[in-house]
């Protein structure tokens, strides 16, 4: 199956709940041929409705953290944990995460990338646990936001996800220095 084909399967997915309340479906986008998967947790309320990617409140703040690190958002491919909207933003329900999983799961056999960015704790967790990275100690993913972990085949960058900065503004130094590390990445 083809990049193109896999976008198009999820479009119409039917496989939990979250299809009932999906407008638009939010695709992912971005240079499949980077090297380079980020992975956000969901849609919003606005990218529901536009059917693209970080086009909300946290989009905006998205946009600002990429401009200050010099970089554009052809310069990886972008997709989401979760393909529909989570009702209310809350965390993904178990079988949410079963359901929906195997599609990113299908994404990064397809893409093979050689760096992965999940962006915030749910995208974090799921990248560990699927490359059988232990958990830090006290399951505390946050520690790991803005530091490289290297394996034999793939370098990753968990990062604050960028709505982070919608409760916590006081974090915008911190993570404007994590987001600058992407410029790395591409050297
Ligand atoms: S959230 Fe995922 S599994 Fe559920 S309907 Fe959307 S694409 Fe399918």
């Amino acid at each position: 199956m083809s990049i193109l084909q896999l976008h198009s399967s999820i479009s119409v997915c039917p496989k939990c709940s979250l299809h009932k309340t999906r407008i638009k479906p939010v695709l992912p986008e971005g240079n499949p041929g980077s090297g380079i998967m980020m992975i956000a947790q969901s849609p919003g309320k606005v990218e529901n409705q536009t059917g693209r990617m970080f086009t909300g409140p946290s989009g905006k703040i998205f946009n600002e953290l990429l401009k200050h690190a010099g970089i554009s958002r052809n310069d990886f491919y972008l997709t989401n944990l979760i393909k529909c909207m989570l009702i209310k933003s809350r965390d993904p329900s178990r079988e949410q995460w079963y359901a929906c999983t195997p599609w990113l799961i299908k994404e990064i056999e397809q893409i093979k990338p050689k760096v992965i960015v999940p962006l915030g704790f749910q995208a974090t967790k799921f990248v560990l646990t699927y490359l059988g990275i232990p958990r830090p100690p006290g399951k505390s993913y946050r520690k790991l936001f803005g530091n490289f972990i290297k394996t034999e085949k793939y370098v990753i960058l968990p990062l604050r996800h960028p709505t982070a900065l919608l409760f916590n503004p006081d974090k915008r130094k911190v993570m404007e220095e994590n987001y600058k590390k992407l410029k790395e990445l591409m050297l």
